[in-house]
C-alpha cells in the first residue's frame, strides 16, 4: 500500500489497525466471511473507473465493450453454479436486490407477508424504519414459541386471510432449513407471488448443502459476501418470464451505473463458489457450527431450536442472567466478535436483547476445524460465565490472538 500510505497517511494507519483486528480476533459474525485475495484483487482494478449504465450489449455510455464480456461471465457463472435461468449481478447491496424484485411488480400499498425481523427477518423484508415498511403493506409471520421453528401451517393461514401479493422467506437469524417449497407452494395457493432471500445461506443452497429456491420460488435474491465469500454486492434471479421486469426495476428503477469492478469479483467469487474446494469448504462450515453448538449446550447453554442446520447457532444467555448487549461488549474484550441478537419471546430491548449469532463462516475460511471450534466454544463459556472479570477477559485475550495467528491473512499485506 505504498501509494495510499505516501499520500494518506492516517486512511493507512487505520487500514492496518483493522487489518491487526481482523488477525489477531475471532470473528464470528454470521453474514461476514473472508474473500480470497483473488476476488479483493478484482475489486482494486480500473474497472472501478467506469460508467457502463445499461446491460451487455445495450450501455448508455461508449467504451464498455470489455465491461460487457466481463458482466456476461458473471451472469453465466451465477446461473451455471444455481441453475438459474436468469441473472442480474447488479444490485448493489441486498437489500437493494431486494427492493428491486419489490419494485418490479409491486405498487405503493401493495401486501407483502414476511418474516419479522425479531424472529429473524431482515429489515428489508417491511420493518417499519425501512423503505420496504413504508411503502408496502406488511404482515409479518414469526416463529412457532414452543420449538422456535417456523410454522408453515400457520404461515399458510396468515396467507389465505392476508391474500398476499409476494410471500418473503429466508433469515438473518434462522437456524435451520428453511422449506423453500412450502412457501412457493403456499404463495401459489393464494395467488401471490413468492421470494426466497438467501443472503446468509447461498454458499449452502449452491453446494446442496441445504435445499435450493432457485426454480422454486418466483425471484430468489442473495447478498455475495456472506457464506458466498465474494465481494460485498447482491444479486437477483429468477426465470426468463421475469428476467425484464427485474432488470428493468434495478437499472434504471433503483441504480445507476453498476460498480464494474465489483461485479468483476463477483464473477471471481463465482468461479470459486463452483469448485470442488469449496464444496469441502461449505460442508466444512457446517461441520464447524455442529461442533461449535454442542461444545456450548455442553457448557451449560440453551441455543434457540436447540442446535443448528447451517452456518450459525442462537445463543440464549436469559438463563446465565446478562443480556446479548453484555456479552457482545465481553466477547470484544476477549478478542472474539460477535452481534447480540434479538430472540424468540425475549423480554429485554432490541438494543440489548437476550441472544447472541454466531457464525462459522470466517473461522472456516482460515482453516479453522472441528477441534478448534471447540475451543472456540469453550472461550466463549468462560468469558460468559466471567463477563465483568478483567483479568479473565484479558488472560483469553491473550491465549485467543496466540491461537488466531497460527491462521494467517493474507500474510503478503503484513506492513
Ligand atoms: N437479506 C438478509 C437475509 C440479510 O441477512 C442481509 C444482511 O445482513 C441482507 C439481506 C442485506 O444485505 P446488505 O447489507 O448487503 O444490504
Amino acid at each position: 500500500m505504498s501509494f495510499l500510505r505516501q499520500f494518506d497517511p492516517e486512511i493507512t494507519d487505520l487500514i492496518n489497525k483493522e487489518y491487526k483486528r481482523q488477525v489477531e480476533g475471532l470473528e464470528l459474525i454470521a453474514s461476514e466471511n473472508v474473500v480470497a485475495r483473488e476476488v479483493m484483487e478484482a475489486m482494486g482494478t480500473i474497472l472501478t473507473n467506469k460508467y457502463a449504465e445499461g446491460y451487455p450489449g445495450k450501455r448508455y455510455y461508449g467504451g464498455c465493450e470489455f465491461h460487457d464480456q466481463i458482466e456476461n461471465i458473471a451472469r453465466d457463472r451465477l446461473c451455471r453454479l444455481f441453475g438459474a435461468e436468469h441473472a442480474n449481478v447488479q444490485p448493489h447491496s441486498g437489500s437493494q436486490a431486494n427492493e428491486a424484485v419489490y419494485l418490479s411488480f409491486l405498487k405503493p400499498g401493495d401486501k407483502i407477508l414476511s418474516q419479522s425481523l425479531n424472529n429473524g427477518g431482515h429489515l428489508s423484508h417491511g420493518d417499519p424504519a425501512n423503505i420496504s415498511g413504508k411503502y408496502y403493506n406488511i404482515t409479518s409471520y414469526g416463529v412457532d414459541l414452543e420449538s422456535e421453528l417456523l410454522d408453515y401451517a400457520e404461515i399458510e393461514a396468515t396467507a389465505r386471510k392476508v391474500k398476499p401479493d409476494l410471500i418473503v422467506c429466508g433469515a438473518s437469524a434462522y437456524p435451520r432449513e428453511i422449506d423453500f417449497k412450502a412457501f412457493a407452494e403456499i404463495a401459489e395457493d393464494v395467488g401471490a407471488r413468492s421470494m426466497a432471500d438467501i443472503a446468509h445461506i447461498s454458499g449452502l443452497c449452491c453446494t446442496g448443502l441445504h435445499n435450493s429456491p432457485v426454480g422454486v420460488t418466483t425471484y430468489v435474491t442473495s447478498t455475495t459476501h456472506k457464506t458466498l465469500r465474494g465481494p460485498r454486492g447482491g444479486v437477483i434471479m429468477c426465470g426468463k418470464e421475469y428476467a425484464n421486469s427485474i432488470d428493468k426495476a434495478v437499472f434504471p428503477g433503483l441504480q445507476g451505473g453498476p460498480l464494474m469492478h465489483v461485479i468483476a469479483a463477483k464473477a471471481v467469487c463465482f468461479r470459486e463458489a463452483l469448485s470442488n474446494e469449496y464444496k469441502e469448504y461449505a460442508e466444512q462450515v457446517v461441520k464447524n457450527c455442529k461442533v461449535l453448538a454442542a461444545t456450548l449446550i455442553d457448557e451449560g447453554f440453551r441455543l434457540v431450536t436447540g442446535g443448528t442446520d447451517n452456518h450459525l447457532c442462537l445463543l440464549d444467555l436469559s438463563e446465565q442472567g446478562i443480556s446479548g448487549h453484555q456479552a457482545e461488549i465481553a466477547l470484544g474484550r476477549a478478542g472474539i466478535t460477535v452481534n447480540k441478537n434479538t430472540i424468540p419471546r425475549q423480554h429485554l430491548s432490541p438494543f440489548e436483547t437476550s441472544g447472541l449469532r454466531l457464525g462459522t463462516p470466517t473461522i472456516t475460511t482460515r482453516g479453522m476445524r472441528e477441534e478448534e471450534c471447540k475451543q472456540v466454544g469453550v472461550w466463549i463459556s468462560r468469558v460468559l460465565h466471567n463477563v465483568e472479570n478483567a483479568a479473565v477477559l484479558a488472560e483469553t485475550k491473550d491465549e485467543v490472538t496466540t491461537f488466531c495467528l497460527r491462521y494467517p491473512l493474507y500474510p503478503e499485506i503484513r506492513e
